[in-house]
């Protein structure tokens, strides 16, 4: 525990190796579930076993007897825990206390047990059963003068088969709102890749990665956002193929990574170098390093070489030339300042890509989270093309996903923007005309929370308050619904700022078992890389009154919908039936769904751009131009800074596994700004000054933190990073990229104003 003084030393080892065997055993000795969660972590990731409840990296085709990571088995440690939140804990603590209590402290108190519902009078939770719940959430829903009053949220934890019955529910009720966990992260690679690549889902499988002949990583920490993933950037490293990291901190897994599952890497305490560029950007500067690395490439051919790929521009890709020509403009110093890289950095990366016959390029939230996110993703596709890295082994496209069926859910419909034709479907299967208007994804749900028009808010899974933007103005946005009701596995803030009538419904987590009267059922799960897995729990539930996400959107659905003619009841026991449907509205995707997920590894969904198909309007590739080198609207202000905000080594999304951060050298403490020290000396800052962050904005609301320790760390001059949910309330509902809506949380324009 803590949260006083940050301790902060730098972190000389090596990522992975000891340290997260080490943390391993620490995590399950914390949630005293040793004996317990080391049955469980045997079967996760494996055939016939449950899929990682945290990121969505893909499982590795040749199965090896461990097939997880550190934050994997913080995740299922976290499930699967010995502690309980009682009616008894509930009878013990108000809404009012507990709100005191930090994120860390809520989710330390362990799993929930049964279905709670808000009693204003004493401003405690008191028990309630399930049908009084579903008859609430019924009576509210049918009480709304229009369906658009309601919002209904999913969290990527949710498995494929609740999220497909939640779609048809909510669009049988009459909305498209549907904001969900997605658009606050790779919703530009949802919105901003389907013009360029026809698809809004990555072309890359993990077999790629032992193909590719150079491999970039942007705007992604893969060591603790995607730790399986070093696995596959080692192998490649020990085949000599050149990485080319690109981030504004110096993450440590990208410096040195030993392998866990390498004996003689463990026993020898070795470790491999992962990075062989490190690109060491400013924060917005991607776009520069991009157009800087296509100008490298045009001046060259331009001047004879033969290195772009006139095949496949000429048989696949329409647009080129305003690009080049873009790209051809842009002038070396500017280049330079935007990027914060130097020209020579900048030509040893095109060097690395104007080699390699077949490249990778993944990327992160450092690419997703500006104000022009969606058009950045597409530069990414523009570099792509020049070299025809499509359609090969070892080349193609990468978003890596953070949420473990995050793409999944909006593949089978977790969408406010659905297409005419998809709609078409869901009429002709289910017999209902579902509503053709979009709805709102997050930041647009909050604004509706915010101007009264929503009036209750369900959420499948998640802590939606928590990872919002305007923290303050979303807390007060959400006390004003009728209803909320949050259907999680644990405690959290989303349960303690609520609506006046609110429910907690607690479900059965990934890794228990889900019986019913037609026996065991397995839900299934679609990774970052289009693999559709099955997922068994193998636990017992943490209690009888659980109930699985599948039954809890099937009641809710009856309950709202009396009349409705879909046979919510035949869903609750045979999930076959669900995949059957899932099957009639996806044929092209999903045909012979029941069939294809008994394979021990599941199957691979088709993405289009893998057979050199585009499902672009123009059937083409497209290059698409950006002007200019600025992903954020400048801002002059001559104390300005660019704050990132960033998850901890200890953290998924919102859940907080402890006070520390490994890597980054930071213990006890979560209230840190990462500055150069540069920027501290120039602002009259002391080392480890304790100061308050201030948002530069027009909209005249004045959004603070305080109480942030300074620690002098690598960031590129004029970037700062900083964790959140706590720095959410500094990034203004209003600053997001426009053509997803996904909030610009990685450069929030800020000043240190008195320490
Ligand atoms: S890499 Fe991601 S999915 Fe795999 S075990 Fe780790 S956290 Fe889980």
């Amino acid at each position: 525990m803590a949260d006083g003084k940050p301790r902060f030393k730098a972190y000389e080892q090596p990522a992975g190796g000891w340290g997260a065997a080490a943390a391993t055993a620490k995590i399950l000795l914390e949630q005293s579930v040793v004996a317990k969660g080391s049955r469980a972590l045997l079967a996760m990731n494996q055939p016939g076993g449950f899929k990682c409840p945290s990121c969505a990296f893909p499982d590795a085709e040749c199965k090896k007897t461990l097939d997880f990571c550190e934050n994997g088995a913080k995740a299922l440690a976290f499930e699967a825990t010995k502690f309980r939140v009682t009616r008894e804990f509930f009878e013990k603590h108000t809404v009012s206390e507990l709100m005191e209590q930090s994120d860390y402290w809520l989710e330390m108190q362990g799993r929930l047990t049964e279905p709670m519902r808000y009693d204003a009078g004493t401003d405690h939770y008191v028990p309630c059963d399930w049908d009084s719940a579903f008859a609430l959430i019924g009576s509210h829903l049918r009480a709304l003068e229009s369906p658009h009053q309601a919002e209904f949220y999913t969290s990527g934890r949710t498995p494929n088969e609740a999220a497909f019955l939640y779609s048809i529910f909510v669009r049988e009720f009459g909305t498209n709102n549907f904001p969900d966990c997605s658009n606050m992260c790779h919703e530009p690679t949802s919105r901003g890749l389907p013009p360029a690549i026809g698809v809004g889902k990555g072309t890359v499988i993990l077999e790629d990665f032992a193909h590719a002949e150079a491999i970039f990583v942007m705007g992604h920490n893969s060591g603790t956002n995607a730790p399986r993933m070093m696995t596959a950037l080692v192998e490649a490293r020990k085949r000599g193929v050149p990485i080319v990291v690109v981030n504004p901190m110096p993450e440590r897994a990208f410096i040195r990574f030993t392998e866990p599952q390498d004996i003689v890497q463990m026993a020898t305490f070795g470790s491999t170098p992962i990075a062989s560029e490190f690109v060491h950007i400013r924060i917005g500067g991607d776009l520069a390093l991009l157009k800087g690395i296509m100008k490298v490439i045009f001046e060259r051919e331009a001047q004879g070489e033969k290195i772009i790929d006139q095949d496949f521009i000429q048989q696949h890709t329409v647009g080129m030339d305003a690009v080049r020509d873009d790209a051809l403009a842009q002038a070396w110093p500017e280049i330079v300042r935007v990027s914060g890289v130097s020209e020579e950095q900048i030509r040893r990366c095109a060097e690395i890509y104007i080699r390699s016959c077949a490249t990778v390029i993944c990327y992160g939230m450092g690419v997703t989270q500006h104000q022009q996110g969606s058009k950045l993703t597409q530069q990414v596709a523009n570099l792509l093309f020049l070299k025809g890295n499509f359609g090969r082994p070892g080349a193609g496209i990468s978003p890596i996903r953070g949420h473990s069926n995050v793409q999944g859910d909006r593949t089978v419909g977790i969408d406010e923007k659905p297409s005419q034709a998809y709609l078409d479907r869901v009429r002709d299967v289910f017999g209902f005309e579902p509503p053709r208007a979009h709805g709102h994804h997050t930041v647009e749900s909050v604004a509706a929370m915010q101007d009264g028009t929503a009036k209750v808010f369900i959420g499948l899974g998640g802590n939606f308050v928590r990872a919002v933007p305007d923290t303050d103005r979303s807390y007060a946005a959400m006390r004003k619904l009728a209803l909320t009701v949050a259907i999680t596995t644990k405690l959290n803030r989303g349960h303690l700022v609520h609506g006046r009538d609110a429910l907690i419904l607690p479900v059965i987590a990934r890794s228990e078992a889900i019986r019913t009267a037609a026996g065991e059922q397995f839900i299934t799960i679609e990774d970052s890389m289009s693999n559709v897995t099955a997922s068994r729990g193998v636990l017992p539930p943490a209690s009888p009154d659980l109930l699985p996400e599948v039954e809890i959107v099937c009641r809710m659905a009856r309950a709202a919908l009396p009349g409705s003619k879909v046979p919510w009841e035949s869903y609750i026991d045979d999930y076959d039936a669900i995949r059957d449907k899932i099957a009639e509205v996806y044929p092209a995707l999903y045909s012979g769904f029941s069939e294809k997920i008994k394979s021990p590894n599941g199957f691979h969904l088709d993405v289009a751009p893998r057979r050199l198909v585009w499902l672009t309007p123009n059937g083409k590739a497209n290059f698409l131009l950006f002007p200019g080198l600025d992903v954020n609207a400048p801002v002059s202000d001559p104390g300005m800074l660019r704050l990132a905000t960033v998850r901890s080594h200890d953290q998924f999304n919102t859940t907080i596994y402890s006070f520390n951060d490994r890597y980054r050298g930071v213990r006890d403490s979560r209230m840190v700004l990462f500055m150069n020290v540069d920027d501290r000396i120039e602002r009259g800052l002391e080392p480890n000054a304790s100061i308050t962050l201030e948002t530069i904005s027009s909209d005249g609301v004045e959004r603070r933190v305080e109480g942030l320790t300074v620690l002098d760390y690598p960031m590129p001059r004029g970037s700062v990073a900083g964790y959140y949910p706590e720095l959410n309330p500094l990034l203004p509902l209003e600053y997001h990229d426009k053509i997803s809506g996904t909030p610009a949380a990685k450069s929030i324009p800020v000043r240190v104003v008195g320490s």
